[in-house]
C-alpha cells in the first residue's frame, strides 16, 4: 500500500481498478482512477473514459476518450485493450455488470460502414495497423465502447 499512498500512478490505476471491478467500493475505486488519470495514467484514463460513459455521463466520457485515441494512437489503444484483458483474465472484475446498469451508450456514426470498409473483418482487436484503417474519431469511439463492453463481460474469444 505505500506505493498508492505515495500516489505512484501505476499503483493507484491498479488498486482503483481492483477496488472498482472486483472489491466493488465503486465510489474509492473510481476517485483513484481519476487521481491516476490525473497523474497521466494512460490506462487509467481510457478505463475512466469508458466508466462515465457507461454510468450516464456519456459526453464528458467520449470528450475524454477522443483525447486519448488522439494522443496515444491506435499503438496506444491496442495496449490499453491488453491491459483490460489481461486484468479481466487475472479475475479482477466481479463487478462486470458496471456495463449493465444504465442505458446503453448513444454514439454512433451514420456512416460506419464506409468509414470501416478497410477494416478487415479477420482482424483481432490488438492489430494497430487494422486499428490504423479507421480515421473518423466518432467510429473509433464506438468501437472502444464496444471493446469494453466484450471484454468486461467476459465474452471476448481468449485467444486473439
Ligand atoms: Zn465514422
Amino acid at each position: 500500500m505505500k506505493c498508492v499512498e505515495n500516489e505512484h500512478p501505476e499503483a493507484l490505476f491498479e488498486f482503483g481498478f481492483r477496488q472498482y471491478f472486483n472489491y466493488m467500493v465503486v465510489d474509492q475505486g473510481l476517485k483513484r482512477l481519476e487521481r491516476a488519470t490525473a497523474l497521466q495514467n494512460t490506462e487509467a484514463t481510457y478505463i475512466v473514459s469508458l466508466i462515465y460513459i457507461y454510468t450516464g455521463e456519456e459526453e464528458k466520457g467520449v470528450k475524454l476518450l477522443e483525447n486519448t485515441i488522439n494522443s496515444i494512437g491506435s499503438a496506444g489503444i491496442v495496449q490499453c485493450r491488453r491491459k483490460l484483458r489481461d486484468m479481466e483474465k487475472s479475475n479482477w472484475m466481479r463487478n462486470n455488470f458496471v456495463v449493465d446498469y444504465m442505458p446503453q451508450p448513444h454514439l454512433f456514426c451514420k456512416q460506419k460502414l464506409q468509414h470501416e470498409k478497410n477494416l478487415s473483418a479477420w482482424a483481432g482487436l490488438y492489430d494497430e495497423n487494422a486499428e490504423n484503417t479507421i480515421s473518423c474519431l466518432t467510429c473509433k469511439c464506438v468501437r472502444e465502447i464496444n471493446v469494453f463492453y466484450t471484454i468486461v463481460k467476459g465474452l471476448l474469444i481468449r485467444h486473439v
